[in-house]
């Protein structure tokens, strides 16, 4: 035995324990949690056991409704009412948002659509 083969023996293990363990682990753990194994071993065998330890971490997926789509909204500094992230005037009391104001609630709407599809993706099977 060559110390080329010994050395891609210890890559083939090193791949093994990177990809096909957190993919396989990952399938496992979705099921048990009502999620999709197929998208979660695909994703585990991408992300590695990032994706392992985010799958751990997240609520068991019991009703998929919970991610029925939310409108967020943000409260108006001036008034208190709920209005729309992307608005930069009130509807209500006609408080101007500064564009930076406007920026973050769209960046936050848009992240929270983001983790709303992803959930929608890995519950559907
Ligand atoms: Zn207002």
């Amino acid at each position: 035995m060559s110390a080329e083969t010994g050395l891609a023996g210890v890559l083939v293990i090193l791949l093994i324990f990177a990809f096909a363990i957190p993919a396989g682990f990952g399938a496992w753990l979705a099921s048990t949690k009502g999620r999709s194994a197929i998208a979660w071993f695909f994703l585990c065998g991408i992300f590695s056991w990032i994706a392992v330890l985010a799958l751990g971490l997240s609520p068991v997926a019991e009703r998929p409704v919970d991610w029925a789509p939310v409108r967020p909204t943000k409260v108006c500094p001036e008034c208190g009412e709920d209005i729309q992230p992307e608005a930069t005037i009130c509807r209500f009391c006609r408080h101007e948002f500064s564009p930076d104001d406007v920026m973050a609630s769209r960046r936050e709407a848009r992240e929270l659509d983001d983790w709303k599809l992803l959930g929608e993706w890995s519950v559907s099977d």
